[in-house]
C-alpha cells in the first residue's frame, strides 16, 4: 500500500510518531543544558565563595592597616593634615592642633595660614605670633589620586633657637679670635694717623706740607671708621628684616650705585637679569651690600678697560647672582683665605668685605662660591633660596637650597 493508499488515521499517528520523537530530542537536549548550567553554577558559586573569602581577607588586613595608620597618626610628635582638591582640611591628627593651636579640621588651610602665620628669612619656616612666636616648618606633598595635599608641620621652635644661639656662639668665637687681629689693623693707620698730626704741631711747617699732612691724618682717620663700621657689620650678623625683594629690584639697586663707578674708572658693564620675577626674602641692605662688595672687588681687580658682568638666574628653586671680572685673578692660595675676616691684599682694604658678604649669604640661607685663576679674573656666585609666598611648595624650593648652601658656605 503505498502514502495515496493511507488512510487519515495512519497519517495522523505517523505525525505524531514524528512530534513525539522531536519532543523527546528537545527534552533530552533541555536535560542536558540543564545539566551543564547547574554544573556551570556550582563552578560559579565555588569561584564566587572563594573570591568573597579573599574580599574578606582584604577587608580586614584594610581595617588593620587603617587601624594602624590611625594609631600612628594619633602618636606622630608632627602635626599631618590631609587637604581635599579645594585645600579644606579634610583630617588633621592631635599634633597638628597642638602644634597649630587651633582645631583645623573643616578650615581651608590657606585661609588659616594666611591669617595665623608669619613668614620667616628660611624659606618653609613659619612664626606664629599669637603663639609667643612658635616657629613651624611646613613641608607638602601632592596626592595624585584625589589631587588633594599632605601638610606635615612640624614644630622647629627649640632648633631653631638652638640654631641661633650655636650662630651666636660661632660668631663670638670668631670675635675672640678676630680681637687680636683687629688691635693690629686699628694700630697701622692710627700710628700714621698720630705721626702726621705730629708733624702739624711744627709751626715751621711749610704751608703745602702742612695741607699734605692733613690730608693724610683725614684718610687714616677714614680708614679707621670704614674698618669700624666694617667690624660693626660683621659683628651684628643677623639677617633682619624678612621681606620679599625681587631679585630685579636687587639688581637695579646695585646697578645704580656701581654704574657711575665703573664707567669712571672706564671698565665696561653688562647687566643681564635672568631672574625671571624670583624674589628672595630677608635684608634688603645686607643683600644690595653684599652684592655692591662684590663688585667692588671685582673693579679693583680691573685695570682700565676691564670687563665686569653682573647676571641673575633661577636653578633648582635657587636665585644665583653672577658678578664676573676678567681682572688679574686670583691664586689658589688667596682663594682659600678670601673669606677670612681682615685678609687683604689692599693697601687700603679692611679684609672685611667678603666675610660680610659670606655671612650674609649664610644668614640668608645661601652661600658664596668663587671661580678664579691667575690673570684669568674672578667670577663670584652668591646664592640664595628663592622666595615662596605661602607655605604651599616651599620644600621643593628649599631641599635642593639647602643641600648648597652646605657645600658652598665654610
Ligand atoms: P678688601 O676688599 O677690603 O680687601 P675683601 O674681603 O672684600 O676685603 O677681599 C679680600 C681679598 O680678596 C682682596 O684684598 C683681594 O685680594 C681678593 N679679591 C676679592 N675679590 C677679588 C676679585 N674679583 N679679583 C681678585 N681678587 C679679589
Amino acid at each position: 500500500m503505498d502514502s495515496q493508499t493511507e488512510n487519515p488515521q495512519q497519517i495522523e499517528a505517523g505525525r505524531l510518531a514524528e512530534a513525539f520523537r522531536l519532543f523527546s530530542q528537545a527534552s533530552e537536549d533541555l536535560a542536558g543544558a540543564y545539566t551543564s548550567l547547574q554544573e556551570q553554577v556550582a563552578g560559579l558559586t565555588a569561584e564566587l565563595a572563594l573570591a568573597n573569602g579573599r574580599l574578606k581577607q582584604e577587608i580586614a588586613e584594610k581595617t588593620a592597616l587603617t587601624e594602624r595608620l590611625a594609631l600612628l597618626l594619633d602618636a606622630l610628635p608632627a602635626g599631618v593634615a590631609v587637604l581635599d582638591a579645594f585645600g579644606r582640611v579634610e583630617q588633621a591628627n592631635p599634633a597638628a592642633a597642638s602644634i597649630l593651636g587651633a582645631d583645623i579640621e573643616g578650615r581651608v588651610w590657606e585661609e588659616f595660614t594666611s591669617s595665623c602665620l608669619a613668614p620667616t628669612t628660611t624659606p618653609g619656616e613659619w612664626e606664629m605670633p599669637r603663639l609667643r612666636d612658635r616657629r613651624i616648618a611646613v613641608t607638602e606633598t601632592r596626592l595624585a589620586s584625589s589631587g588633594g595635599r599632605i601638610v606635615l608641620i612640624h614644630d622647629v621652635t627649640e632648633a631653631h633657637r638652638m640654631k641661633t644661639l650655636a650662630a651666636r656662639n660661632d660668631r663670638l668665637a670668631a670675635m675672640g679670635e678676630m680681637a687680636a687681629g683687629l688691635a693690629h689693623q686699628l694700630r697701622t693707620p692710627l700710628a700714621a694717623a698720630l705721626l702726621y698730626a705730629g708733624a702739624l704741631e711744627n709751626p715751621r711747617l711749610p704751608e703745602g706740607e702742612r695741607t699734605r699732612c692733613g690730608t693724610r691724618v683725614v684718610e687714616r682717620l677714614q680708614h679707621l671708621e670704614r674698618l669700624i663700621r666694617d667690624m660693626l657689620t660683621f659683628a651684628r650678623g643677623e639677617a633682619s628684616g624678612g621681606e620679599s625683594i625681587p631679585v630685579s629690584e636687587l639688581m637695579a639697586e646695585a646697578v645704580q650705585v656701581f654704574e657711575p663707578l665703573a664707567r669712571r674708572r672706564e671698565v665696561a658693564f653688562v647687566v643681564a637679569d635672568d631672574s625671571a620675577g624670583a624674589a628672595v626674602s630677608g635684608s634688603r641692605k645686607a643683600l644690595s651690600g653684599a652684592l655692591v662688595n662684590l663688585m667692588e672687588n671685582a673693579l679693583d681687580a680691573c685695570a682700565s678697560g676691564g670687563r665686569i658682568e653682573l647676571a641673575a638666574g633661577l636653578a633648582d628653586g635657587a636665585v644665583c647672582i653672577r658678578v664676573r671680572d676678567n681682572g688679574r685673578g686670583m691664586d689658589a692660595a688667596t682663594q682659600a683665605r678670601l673669606f677670612e675676616p681682615f685678609f687683604t691684599t689692599r693697601a687700603e682694604g679692611t679684609g672685611l668685605g667678603l666675610a660680610i658678604a659670606r655671612g650674609v649669604a649664610r644668614a640668608h640661607g645661601g652661600g658664596i662660591e668663587v671661580e678664579s685663576a691667575p690673570g684669568a679674573g674672578a667670577l663670584f656666585r652668591l646664592t640664595l633660596p628663592a622666595v615662596v609666598t605661602n607655605p604651599a611648595g616651599a620644600t621643593e624650593q628649599l631641599q635642593p637650597m639647602e643641600r648648597r648652601a652646605t657645600c658652598l658656605s665654610h
